[in-house]
């Protein structure tokens, strides 16, 4: 059998301050298929972003292991292998208010990967492409950020995490920040990119319409630990640990119209 794109293996992750600990990741097991979409919910504090962080080498864990296409990468791999690591991977983050840079025009934001990693080839050309790849116009890239609304920006913010064409997509919240209409709207563009790109993808969110919507697999966590995963349809019709009916139940679905037929 040929490795999963993602495979994590007793990631552990505490943090120290003084003589208080906070065990933010506790013993995680994770694969994540290539051209999979895996959603991870859970309530806040539960360790969702702490485990996104260390499957992109963002943050080392205490102990454990992440391998990317059977190579071992953590924060403290070397320069060479985490650039080609950041090469294979783009993440959007929930607030495109502060994750993208007011001084900075929104060619160079999109851009900034293709520059940070030593992409050659037309930059600007291919800043163009993604951005028109979003549904933005190539021109806006001589604008800056103040000048766009939310969906807009995380449509920048996402032109930004695929324009160096990543392997894997991961989304910290995405949607979130952005009112129903807007959400609606980028989760059809999220879903779009990975049919057409062969995204894999990994998507933290609280909203179970959006992960029924684009996600074939869930991870449920729970006080640093997954609880239980399994294909989305069972796990949200039959979930087979009591926390995860409690998280079903008190999650309301806010949008109905994520859970339109038609997911690719
Ligand atoms: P989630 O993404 O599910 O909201 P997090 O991964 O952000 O959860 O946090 C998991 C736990 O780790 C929480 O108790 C949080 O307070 C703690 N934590 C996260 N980051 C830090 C940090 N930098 N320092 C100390 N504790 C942290």
């Amino acid at each position: 059998m040929t490795e999963p794109l993602v495979r994590a293996r007793g990631l552990t992750r505490i943090y120290r301050a003084g003589r208080s600990s906070t065990t933010a990741l506790a013993d995680a097991d994770l694969d994540v298929a290539e051209g999979s979409a895996v959603g991870i919910i859970g309530e806040s504090g539960s360790g969702k972003s702490t485990l996104v962080r260390l499957l992109l080498a963002l943050d080392t864990p205490t102990s454990g292991t992440v391998r990317f296409d059977g190579r071992e990468v953590d924060a403290s791999a070397g320069a060479r292998r985490l650039h080609w690591l950041r090469r294979q991977t783009g993440i959007v983050f929930q607030d495109p208010y502060a994750s993208l840079d007011p001084r900075m025009s929104v060619g160079r934001i999109v851009g900034e990967p293709l520059w940070a990693l030593g992409i050659d080839g037309d930059r600007r050309a291919r800043v163009r492409e993604v951005l028109e790849d979003v549904g933005l116009e190539a021109d806006m890239a001589e604008r800056y950020p103040h000048e766009f609304s939310g969906g807009q920006r995380q449509r920048i913010a996402l032109a930004r995490a695929i324009v160096h064409r990543p392997r894997l997509l991961v989304g910290d919240e995405p949607l979130s920040a952005l009112d129903v209409t807007v959400r609606a709207q980028i989760l059809a563009l999220i879903a779009e990119l990975r049919t057409r790109d062969r995204l894999t993808l990994l998507l933290v969110s609280h909203d179970i319409g959006v992960v029924q919507n684009l996600c074939d697999q869930v991870v449920v966590m729970k006080d640093g630990r997954i609880v239980e995963e399994g294909p989305t349809e069972r796990v949200l019709l039959e979930p087979q640990v009591p926390y995860t009916r409690r998280l079903l139940a008190s999650i309301p679905v806010i949008d109905p119209g994520v859970n339109d037929p038609g997911r690719a």
